[in-house]
């Protein structure tokens, strides 16, 4: 549990959404002191400490209540928060904020020359994916009879080495299938970055009254951009 002081934020540590996290708490006011190596930054001029992790450990954190908030694409929130509660972990968080970037979809691709009529032509065909529990939650609401395969990388190269029939990714442009002579089918899922909050238990009164006066800095922000 957090137990110090200090509010704890964590942050993807070098990716898609480091430079745009870092760049709204610098926004509202945060002063940071980060150092490239280093898992912690502390704020200068706030009672902030910064966790910088991979992506993929950010829900948990939250959800255990090893930090208060957390910068994390809904997708891999939605993802993480199934394979918890699937597993029987707190599952429980709360979004503060939907946030301006970090946008994409997870979508469903097929090899080009695959005779694609449907999601039904999935059928008693492997996906390849990173988000298994995602996928398997929209062939269920499909009706469909497919299996997940899990890659944590090379998901796009998984039906031409024969791993998968077809692939089910995050997409933003389109670039990366193209290349690979996928074709992009169905969106199962859009995607932008979310500020959450653990919801395991009141915050201190302290860090309570710290993030309810940082709020409205970010809906300033966010206004401000549009
Ligand atoms: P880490 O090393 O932290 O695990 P990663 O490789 O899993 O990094 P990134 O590629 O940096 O993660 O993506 C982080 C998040 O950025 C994604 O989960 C998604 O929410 C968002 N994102 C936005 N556009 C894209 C895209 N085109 N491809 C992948 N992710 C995207
Ligand atoms: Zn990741």
């Amino acid at each position: 549990m957090s137990n110090s002081k200090r509010l704890r934020i964590a942050v993807q540590k070098s990716g898609r959404l480091s430079d745009d996290s870092i760049a709204l708490l610098k926004a509202i006011g945060i002063k940071l002191n980060i150092r490239d190596r280093l898992l912690i930054a502390h704020s200068t001029n706030q009672p902030i400490d910064l966790l910088r992790v991979r992506d993929d450990d950010i829900p948990g954190l939250v959800m255990d209540g090893v930090v208060d908030l957390g910068f994390i694409g809904e997708n891999e929130l939605e993802e993480k928060m199934l394979e918890r509660k699937a597993a029987g972990k707190p599952f429980e968080y709360e979004v503060l904020r939907r946030l301006d970037y970090g946008g994409c979809r997870l979508s469903i691709a097929v090899p080009n020359e695959m005779d694609y009529q449907g999601i039904q032509s999935l059928e008693g065909k492997k996906v390849a994916t990173t988000y298994p529990y995602l996928l398997e939650r929209y062939f269920k609401e499909q009706g469909i009879n497919a299996k997940a395969v899990m890659l944590q990388g090379s998901v796009e190269v998984a039906p031409r080495a024969g791993v998968a029939d077809a692939i089910c990714d995050l997409v933003s442009t389109g670039a990366t299938l193209e290349a690979n002579g996928l074709v992009e089918k169905d969106v199962i899922f859009r995607s932008k970055a979310v500020l959450i909050k653990r919801a395991d238990g009141e915050l201190s009164d302290e860090k309570e009254t710290l993030v309810n006066r940082l709020m409205p800095r970010v809906d300033g922000v966010l206004l401000a951009k549009e």
